[in-house]
């Protein structure tokens, strides 16, 4: 059976078109047709500027939980790092399964129809395995489904503690829940995930998750076990992921202990390439972005997250001159704002450039959706043409914040509060800016309670002085 949507506008591969129709049919884009004066009487009308589906390309969902509640004590990445472990200790599948539901939730309401989780907090929290070694994946790909995005589920080998001159540090007993052991293990439970991925009815399994991996980073996984992660990837051709110089302390630790940097080191270890995700891409060198670009390797940048952590600002437009392609990604969810992560984009670049206009409004749109499909496994999506993936969204035109603004400089002008309609799979899921699973920040505020211990009063946790670990008093007081 096929559906027709009406669009006042929408964004077409050739540029913003008025009064588009858009046929779906099986989860796919049947027909487009520009020109339509007015919608037919079956169609869905569609105010406002229609756009391709958007992509996360990096997540980790269960950092939701630590959004306003890390910045009573200053601190570092490394200081954040402590607080997101005291959330992650606490994790079960049940409490995961409600936690990511909501996430997912939030991020389709704000725009995004496909995301990347890059996976790690597999087992218990002294690293034994569950029954089931694979219960947090499966809450993650039920959490998907009930919340209606995509998924790629990047199953993450996480090895080691941490990478000092002497060489890789043993796990820290925060971490152990991360760890397989050995690069074997690893891939033998990643590949498990294949006999109960088919298990998914069509609608909710195959044509909503496809499977990738990652590498944590060269700080979590050694040279050798970084070759068998992709090795793996080519294999199975599942997109591989991997953070890479987010901080400069790793690349201090890279060169000590290997002489080289984190790109140089993955580039020995045949890593790159255009199947291949390098998260936050922030401390590189010109040799670097040589080798990324030369690679067509996809830097995923999380500008929201880059810059709440104190990261730096990585040179997006260099390497994307020098033949990168460029996905964006809302990694630890301080915000989930698909239109504010393309605007950091553009605007980290204007502030270090002191240029405006660094990227045009189409590559700015490119990187936050087709690209960050294709880094997720999905070429078939992120664009409104025939047989694309029927994957759309809507932003109205007369809120507050887009009444007057040109519709083609939209993104500029957006905010997630501003989508009023998402389409997935030919799905309607938010309708009149309602999520088909009703109140997602009621969902949200019992999820996150769940988790760090907060009794889900609104401002009861934020009440609370938060540590140099930007732990409140009640984390402290739990057990
Ligand atoms: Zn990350």
């Amino acid at each position: 059976m096929s559906r027709s949507w009406w669009c006042e506008y929408a964004s077409l591969p050739t540029g913003l078109a008025p009064g588009v129709r858009i046929t779906v049919s099986a989860g796919r884009i049947h027909a487009i047709e520009s020109g339509c004066a007015v919608p037919q009487s079956a169609d869905v009308r569609l105010d406002g500027v229609t756009l391709p589906g958007l992509a996360n390309a990096h997540s980790h969902a269960f950092h939701r939980a630590l959004r306003g509640r890390t910045h009573g004590g200053g601190g570092t990445f490394w200081t954040w790092r402590q607080a997101m472990y005291a959330v992650a200790a606490r994790l079960t599948p049940a409490l995961y399964l409600d936690l990511a539901r909501s996430v997912y939730a939030e991020m389709v309401l704000a725009g995004y129809t496909v995301v990347g989780e890059f996976h790690y907090v597999h087992h218990r929290p002294d690293g034994t395995a569950y029954e089931d070694p694979n219960a947090m994946g499966r809450a993650l790909v039920q959490a998907a489904a009930d919340a209606g995005i995509r998924l790629t589920l990047l199953d993450t080998c996480y090895l080691a503690g941490g990478l000092a001159g002497a060489g890789h540090e043993p796990l820290a007993p925060e971490q152990r829940r991360f760890g397989d052991g050995d690069v074997a293990a690893w891939a033998h439970r990643a590949d498990a995930r294949w006999d109960w991925i088919e298990c998914y009815p069509d609608t909710r399994g195959p044509n909503r998750v496809r499977l990738g991996v990652a590498a944590h980073s060269v700080r979590a996984v050694p040279k050798g076990a970084l070759g068998a992660v992709a090795d793996v990837a080519r294999d199975r051709r599942m997109p591989l992921h991997i953070h890479l110089s987010e901080q400069p302390a790793e690349n201090v630790a890279c060169a000590d202990h290997y002489g080289c940097t984190p790109t140089e080191l993955l580039a020995a270890e045949a890593a790159l390439g255009p199947g291949t995700t390098v998260v936050h891409a922030t401390h590189l060198t010109p040799t670097d972005i040589a080798a990324l670009g030369q690679t067509e390797t996809v830097a995923c940048f999380c500008p929201t997250t880059e810059r709440d952590l104190a990261d730096g600002i990585g040179p997006a437009r260099a390497l994307a001159d020098a033949g990168a392609a460029l996905a964006l990604g809302s990694d630890q969810h301080a915000v989930v704002d698909p239109f504010e992560e393309l605007r950091g984009l553009e605007s980290h670049e204007r502030l270090i450039s002191g240029r405006r206009g660094r990227f045009s409004p189409a590559e700015l749109l490119q990187a936050g959706t087709s690209a960050g499909y294709r880094s997720l496994g999905w070429d078939d999506g992120g664009r409104l043409e025939v047989g694309a993936l029927a994957d759309f969204v809507t932003v109205g035109l007369g809120s507050a914040r887009t009444a007057g603004c040109l519709p083609d400089q939209i993104p500029y002008a957006a905010s997630a509060a501003d989508v009023t309609t998402v389409v997935v799979g030919g799905e309607t899921v938010v309708s009149g800016g309602a999520h088909r699973l009703g109140d997602v920040g009621g969902l949200l505020a019992r999820a996150i309670a769940a988790v760090t211990g907060a009794d889900g009063q609104h401002g009861h946790a934020s009440r609370g002085t938060t540590d140099a670990d930007g732990m409140t008093e009640t984390d402290r007081r739990r057990p």
